[in-house]
């Protein structure tokens, strides 16, 4: 199986990810966990470079898909060959939320790429970890006014939330929304319900 962990900046997904690869590995599944950008030595790299240095949208939509087609080869389609089960931080839906919703890349580009990275593959279940706004800030920063740039900031996560919980109804087979504000061990035991489901 192929489970991705998605959510805004703040949400809480790298924390239940370990989670959930711990209640794996107790049932004794073999798991692998990786993340993107990133997961490979190329992909961790163009992490670098995407995260820090200025480029041009569409520039950073390639090489966050130049870093997942690596990924899927290196690293993701060979696990679920040989059986494993790999859990990502971040895949696809990454890339709609945050270039898509977030910076106003077309869908229609996002989809191209998407259909020519992996037509073929799809999380079987993606973990949307949502929280308002106000909450993943808090938790990201306490207590101090939004300047400009912070406010255009909460501009662009609102919107990449939005994108992400747009998807999560148009692909509502494969998605399941974590209310992430509740506390940590409501939200483990749900993820226990979800893992037994699976
Ligand atoms: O998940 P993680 O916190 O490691 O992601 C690092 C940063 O990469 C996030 O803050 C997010 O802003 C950015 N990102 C992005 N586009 C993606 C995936 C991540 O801008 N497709």
């Amino acid at each position: 199986k192929f489970i991705t962990f998605e959510g805004i900046d703040g949400a809480g997904k790298s924390t239940h990810l370990q989670f959930v690869a711990g209640l794996l590995g107790q049932r004794g599944i073999p798991v692998v966990v990786t993340r993107e950008p990133g997961g490979t030595p190329l992909g961790e790299a163009l992490r670098e470079m995407v995260l820090h240095q200025p480029m041009h949208l569409e520039t950073e939509a390639l090489l966050m898909f130049a870093a997942r087609r690596e990924h899927l080869a290196q690293v993701i389609e060979p696990a679920l060959a040989r059986g494993d089960w790999v859990i990502s931080d971040r895949f696809t839906d990454a890339s709609f939320a945050y270039q898509g919703g977030g910076r106003r890349l077309s869908r229609e580009k996002l989809e191209i790429l998407e259909r020519w990275v992996h037509p073929h593959r799809q999380p079987d279940l993606t973990l949307l970890f949502d929280v308002p706004l106000e909450v993943a800030r808090a938790r990201l920063d306490a207590t101090r006014e939004l300047d400009k740039f912070e406010q255009e900031k909460a501009d662009f996560f609102a919107a990449t939330r939005a994108e992400y919980l747009r998807r999560a109804e148009e692909f509502k087979a494969r998605f399941r929304i974590i209310d992430s504000t509740r506390p940590i061990p409501d939200i483990h035991k749900e993820l226990e319900n979800i893992i037994a489901g699976l």
